[in-house]
């Protein structure tokens, strides 16, 4: 368990903390972030900017609280008009992480059973934030369905997107569907 084993530290979020898990309650560090890791979050969801932001890390107890908030610029496309756009979102952190190893007996340490196994610090002391940043800009992302709220989409008949152009199939369906409508009304009071 030399120093050497402490430079594991692959991408821009992952943080080696056995100095700091050494430190009493209260003691932390403050990093800022500015990574490509994640250039995507799904078939659909793709990073156009670096993830930017700030964490702060605080020693409490037995973990490490993190805390922080992260930004970046997604591109998806629109659930309606099925357009590219882009739109910026940002995720609140409030996690804990726990280590798996004391880091001055080197002795293993058993993390509550109910935490994820995302939030543990690994035996080489390196807290990695990856997956949990992943899965708040998930949840983050999955708001922005449409290019905009009130996204009118494709007509379903003509094809034409009517955000910018205007057909005539919206009335004439409403109409047909109207006279449907209207022709089982009548057939249900013929019958009566
Ligand atoms: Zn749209
Ligand atoms: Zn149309």
């Amino acid at each position: 368990m030399g120093n050497k084993r402490n430079k594991q530290v692959v991408h821009e979020l992952q943080f080696n903390v056995a100095q700091l898990l050494k430190e009493v309650t209260g003691a932390n560090r403050r990093y800022d972030v500015n990574s490509k890791i994640i250039d995507r979050l799904d078939e659909d969801t793709i990073l156009i900017s670096p993830l930017v932001g700030q964490v702060k890390f605080l020693r409490t107890g037995s973990d490490i609280l993190v805390y922080g908030s992260l930004q970046t610029i997604i591109q998806k496309s629109c659930g309606r008009c099925l357009i590219s756009f882009t739109t910026p979102i940002s995720m609140e952190l409030e996690e804990q992480f726990y280590p798996t190893v004391d880091v001055t007996t080197g002795s293993a340490l058993s993390p509550p059973t109910d935490s994820d196994e995302a939030n543990r610090i690994n035996e080489q002391h390196i807290l990695d934030l990856l997956e949990v940043v992943r899965q708040g800009l998930l949840l983050e992302s999955g708001g922005f369905l449409y290019c905009r709220p009130d996204c009118k989409g494709l007509c379903p008949q003509c094809g034409q997107d009517r955000n910018t152009n205007s057909c005539t199939c919206q009335d004439d369906a409403i109409d047909v569907r109207w006279a449907g409508l209207q022709a089982l009304q009548e057939s249900i009071n013929s019958e009566q």
